[in-house]
């Protein structure tokens, strides 16, 4: 197996640059120079690169431990995203089949996908042969292009594309400004599949579910069911020990995780913390501080209170039960009153 390895540094940064690899599955090294042209015709438009040569991965793998049989899982730091995690601060999830292997988030960064791709192929030969995308979030989305050139295929809810690109400016910045040079090489992934409302996909003798949600965390929610672990790969419905970050619907969210309820599973993979969580249990603190939420902000509507008042007050009886509660607490009032004020 050949990859491309070079050095990328940014044109409007010179003195940033990352040593990148691009993964193939190629066999021989003029097939990996051709499988990875595009990616390096792509990077060349803002980088000067430079070094191209062939061989194998040099980069570390990211620690995944095996959860349940064949559904390996990285825990990611609850914490925000700096150079020492590379952005990576969502969990990331790879179930093997018999035949080939599919991963479930990839990391916050080009960088970390890499880093994906070298542990799964510490575990198995066999072939990543798609990555599905939970939502948008830069921590869960960023590493995907690293998946995708070393040869999966892109799964998404059908609003990712639309949702990414509207804050892809905003993303970038920050990645670059809080990251450094995991983010260098950092691109928005293209997605293969859009789901619309259902999907089944083969990893390659093992079936998973996909499905895809109306406006809850995020605007483009979609959850992974394994039906051979009975395991659901919640992405950020489900939060665990991390503040849940509230980026889409209060009332739609608390609406999706009373559907999500109902649904046949064991245990839930959250998008932060866990990593393994008994299923139903495994949702209630998200439940309960989304209540808790919803609760503080209408008595605080109906009390007169204004916007900020609302951000420093809300859900203050959550605060003990969460890592990055003052972080994340002022967001997710201010978009809960917003969004029940005209109610
Ligand atoms: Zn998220």
């Amino acid at each position: 197996m050949f990859d491309v390895l070079l050095t990328l540094c940014l044109l409007d940064q010179p003195g940033l640059c990352a040593d990148r690899t691009i993964p193939t599955a190629a066999a021989t090294c003029p097939e990996a120079l051709a499988a990875a042209a595009e990616r390096i015709e792509g990077w060349r438009a803002r980088h000067a690169v430079s070094a191209i040569r062939c061989g194998s991965m040099v980069v570390p793998p990211l620690p995944f431990e095996e959860v349940l049989p064949g559904l390996h899982v990285h825990r990611a730091a609850v914490a925000l995203a700096d150079p020492a995690n590379g952005g990576t601060i969502g969990n990331i999830a790879f179930v093997v089949g018999e035949s080939g292997v599919a991963v479930i988030d990839s990391g916050g960064s080009r960088a970390a996908g890499e880093a994906v791709v070298a542990a799964v192929r510490a575990v198995t030969d066999r072939p990543i042969r798609l990555v599905v995308l939970t939502h948008a979030h830069p921590d869960h989305v960023f590493g995907a292009t690293a998946l995708a050139d070393a040869g999966a295929t892109i799964w998404a809810h059908h609003a990712l594309p639309e949702v990414l690109a509207l804050r892809m400016g905003p993303f970038e910045a920050q990645g670059l400004r809080q990251i450094g040079a995991d983010f260098v090489g950092t691109e928005a992934p293209r997605v293969d599949h859009a789901v619309q409302d259902s999907a089944a996909v083969d990893a390659g003798g093992r079936a998973l579910e996909l499905r895809a949600w109306p406006v809850a965390h995020s605007g483009a929610d979609l959850t992974v069911l394994d039906p051979a672990t009975a395991t659901l790969l919640a992405g950020d419905l489900v939060f665990d020990r991390h503040l849940p970050t509230l980026d889409g619907s209060l009332r739609g969210w608390q609406r999706v995780l009373e559907d999500l309820q109902g649904l046949a599973a064991e245990w839930v993979v959250p998008g932060h913390g866990g990593p393994l969580l008994p299923w139903p249990e495994g949702l209630e603190p998200t439940a309960r501080y989304l209540a808790r939420l919803e609760a503080d902000v209408r008595e605080l509507i109906a009390g007169g209170a204004t916007l900020s008042e609302a951000a420093a007050r809300a859900a203050e009886a959550e605060r003990g039960a969460w890592l990055l509660f003052d972080e994340h607490n002022p967001r997710n009032a201010t978009v809960a009153y917003t969004e029940l004020e005209w109610e």
